[in-house]
């Protein structure tokens, strides 16, 4: 075993060291889950629903330091981290609710002696590669439907969320999920590259476009189930007939919540030229009210970058912007002092000659377009590599749909941003990934469908 050091991204101090799992812990460990997912398979869906539940029962008992957990190692502002666990809550009860439902052996053709049928069986043993931005949320995305389906979970978190997978792993064994039928996987890249090596049934992996890909090639040739959820460089338009007020402050608060580090996170604004000076002038106004500061401060907005090498990033974006003629409206720095702190950044006069509009940049800095009407707006939204989501800002719904139905993304919002729901599909397109979580689809695809012709003699 190897350790890996958890630093608390908000001051640089190092907070513990935990020891990795290596080649031979992980082979074993899904060797264990193997063994144990029949018999979890076998139970009544009741008693694996019974176990989520204690699950999440043991989440909102001991919500506040869970979020003072994923706060000290993510940098992710204490009142944002309450916000995610709570809305695991709605979560859970979405897949508790939909999960008979949505496994039902459906009979779809029964006619004379032969009926027809579609079994949903569980996969079998998957591993569930994870992010640190939402590790509550994206983790319990795959983690909580692959268990209630039947599932047993191999779940790496990200290594700068270890000590939340570590207590997601505590809080499932505390519900009376078996050992072996959740288990985390502790470590980074390696660690996971391991995972990838093992005899499993899925692999439901969250995080960057590069890695995903590194993951595809790996298993392309073992054909195990895949799904990757992947970055994004979500555009929204704001039409001459929005509220330009209304509109900025919603788009404000998408791009910079969570410190901008959200897959969904408004990255790109496109503006219609006749409400773009007013919008600007909204925009960096709520964006300067924005307060900067420790994540464990109740009134801090913009917390720490999580991940160190990101500030170069956001640096090397900005100057890039900058020397093609963008205009800085605010922020563009790091902040000063211990810790990985990014000033909140708006920059305007860009155009898709700039990485800042192109690259994804996962921190609290966004590029504001202008654009003379739809038609341009929609090349533009479209002139990336992702697609994982897209919004419109009018009063007309029709023009709303009639935009977003030509931009590729696998989710679309009408005046509003940065919203995931559990009863929609999450999906992306393009270099956004492949596969889905949430909605009912998204408890089916840690099944597969085994298809029955019975014929009565
Ligand atoms: P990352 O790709 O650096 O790491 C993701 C996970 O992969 C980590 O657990 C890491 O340890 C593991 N990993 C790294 N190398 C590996 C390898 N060779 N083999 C196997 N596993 C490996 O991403 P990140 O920094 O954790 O997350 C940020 C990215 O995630 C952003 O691009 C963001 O947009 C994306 N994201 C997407 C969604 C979505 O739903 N589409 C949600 C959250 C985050």
């Amino acid at each position: 075993m190897n350790a890996i050091d958890i630093h608390n991204p908000a001051t640089g101090e190092r907070i513990t060291s935990i020891e990795a799992d290596d080649a031979a812990t992980v082979a074993a460990k899904a060797q264990r889950a193997r063994l144990a997912q029949p018999a979890w398979a076998a139970l009544p869906l009741a008693e694996r629903q019974a176990c989520v539940r204690r699950f999440a029962a043991g989440v909102q008992a001991e919500l506040d330091d869970l979020a003072v957990i994923m706060t000290r190692e993510t940098g992710k502002p204490i009142r944002m981290a309450r916000n995610e666990l709570n809305g695991l809550m709605g979560r859970i009860e979405f897949f508790l609710g939909a999960v008979a439902a949505a496994t039902a052996t459906e009979t779809v053709h029964a006619d004379g002696g032969m009926t027809e049928q579609i079994e949903h069986v569980p996969l079998g043993v998957v591993a569930n590669i994870s992010a640190w931005n939402y590790p509550w949320f994206v983790g319990g995305n795959v983690f909580v439907p692959a268990l209630l389906t039947g599932n047993a979970v191999l779940y790496k978190p990200s290594e700068y969320a270890t000590l939340t997978g570590l207590a997601i792993e505590r809080l499932m064994h505390a519900a009376g999920v078996p050992r072996d039928v959740f288990t985390a996987v502790v470590g980074g890249g390696q660690t996971g590259q391991a995972l990838l090596e093992q005899p499993i049934d899925g692999l439901f992996f969250t995080g960057s476009h590069a890695t995903g890909a590194r993951i595809a090639q790996a298993l392309g040739p073992r054909m195990v189930k895949l799904q990757l959820e992947l970055g994004g460089k979500d555009p929204t338009y704001v039409c001459e007939d929005a509220d330009p007020r209304a509109a900025a402050e919603s788009l404000a608060d998408g791009a910079m919540y969570n410190t901008g580090q959200g897959c969904c996170s408004v990255e790109r604004i496109y503006v219609h030229e006749r409400i773009h000076d007013a919008f600007v002038a909204a925009f960096v106004e709520t964006v300067r009210g924005f307060r900067m500061g420790d994540p464990m401060d109740e009134g801090t907005y913009i917390g720490a970058i999580t991940r160190a090498p990101q500030l170069a990033v956001l640096e090397g974006q900005v100057a890039d912007a900058l020397a093609r003629g963008a205009t800085l409206q605010c922020g563009g720095h790091r902040r000063p002092g211990p810790g990985n702190g990014f000033e909140p950044t708006v920059l305007t006069e860009v155009n898709h000659s700039m990485e800042i509009m192109r690259e994804e940049s996962f921190g609290p800095v966004v590029g504001i377009q202008k654009v003379s009407g739809d038609s341009e707006a929609v090349a533009l939204m479209n002139d990336t590599r992702y697609g994982l989501t897209a919004g419109v800002y009018t009063p007309d719904e029709a023009r709303a749909r009639a935009v977003l139905s030509q931009v590729h993304a696998g989710t679309t919002y009408w005046n509003c941003c940065d919203r995931v729901s559990p009863r929609l599909p999450w999906s992306g397109c393009r270099d956004s990934g492949v596969g889905l979580t949430l909605s009912t689809h998204g408890i089916q695809t840690f099944t597969r469908p085994r298809a029955w012709h019975l014929r009565q003699p």
